[in-house]
């Protein structure tokens, strides 16, 4: 492997300890945003439900950025609780996610179908007609579950880049706007607009 300066750089650079406020108020207001919004449009069922992932992200990022192990994984840690206190995440009480609690007795006697393939029941089944039905219901649950955390994660990076962005100007108006995109010239879809009219003979 050749010899590799930058990384030999990042390791005897002295780790760094903690985050500046203001970054940290911007981490937990975009997590805030982020689950916020999936519990609101149903991808999950509970404001914690991206914890893991969102923990995991976070520290891997500070990790990376030069932060040791440990610290970042505080970090992060503070970071989830304050973002879950501030939009009042409540954790479910152990009960609350007992089948007799979530079926109330009820429901399960009602399925005459398997919840995968939708063929009949036998009577002692409950929910799935076969082992293999079980099996794929819970990869497929698994899956789902992947890609919710992963377009969360993909958020979360979104707004980290934004909020490192300088200031641009508009080149209609003049305005300082944040950009949200790389290649963003204009403030708004007004601008956008004057910008289309003038461009459109060219
Ligand atoms: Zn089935
Ligand atoms: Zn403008």
């Amino acid at each position: 492997m050749p010899f590799d300066m930058s990384a030999l750089l990042k390791k005897t650079r002295k780790p760094k300890a903690g985050l500046r406020v203001h970054r940290r108020a911007a981490i937990v207001q975009a997590i805030c945003d982020v689950i916020r919004e999936d519990w609101r449009n149903g991808i999950t069922t509970t404001l914690i439900s991206h914890e893991g992932a969102i923990w995991a992200a976070l520290r891997s990022g500070l990790c990376l950025e030069g932060m040791r192990w440990p610290d970042a994984d505080k970090a992060a840690r503070d970071i989830l609780h304050q973002a879950f206190a501030r939009t009042g995440a409540k954790r479910p009480a152990w009960k609350e996610g007992q089948p007799e609690w979530c079926d109330g007795g009820v429901i399960r006697d009602t399925r005459t179908n398997c919840a995968q393939c939708d063929g009949p029941l036998e009577p002692q089944q409950k929910t799935f007609c076969s082992p293999r039905c079980a099996n794929s219901n819970r990869a497929k649950m698994a899956n789902q579950d992947n890609i919710e955390e992963m377009r969360a994660i993909q958020r979360l990076r979104k707004a980290r880049w934004q909020a490192a962005q300088p200031d641009r100007q508009c080149h209609v108006c003049g305005t300082s706007f944040k950009p949200k995109r790389s290649n963003q010239i204009l403030c708004g879809t007004d601008c956008a607009a004057t910008w289309g009219r003038g461009h459109q003979h060219g």
